[in-house]
């Protein structure tokens, strides 16, 4: 389970340029604490009622609740954007 809240642009791909209308290929995106290895999915549906439409997936910041990490936390939403063999 993760917690999301808004932080500042992290250094990505080309996923910083996508927003979160553009989830529309899958119900949930990946998330990755980068720190334990702990993975979770979050459902789309919770970042559409949080977040406008315009908002950049670049800019959600995740805090993983299993252990508390904050700064790497990454979002992976290739299958949502219909894309299954990035990254
Ligand atoms: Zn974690």
């Amino acid at each position: 389970m993760f917690w999301l809240s808004i932080g500042e642009c992290q250094d990505g791909a080309d996923i910083r340029r996508t927003e979160v209308e553009h989830l529309t290929h899958h119900e949930t995106v990946k998330a990755l604490c980068t720190v334990r290895g702990h993975v979770a999915d979050v459902h789309v549906v919770d970042l559409w009622r949080k977040f406008p439409g315009y908002k950049r997936i670049a800019e959600i910041r995740l805090w993983c609740t299993r252990c508390g990490e904050r700064e790497r936390v990454e979002l992976d939403a290739a299958k949502a954007l219909g894309n299954d063999h990035a990254v």
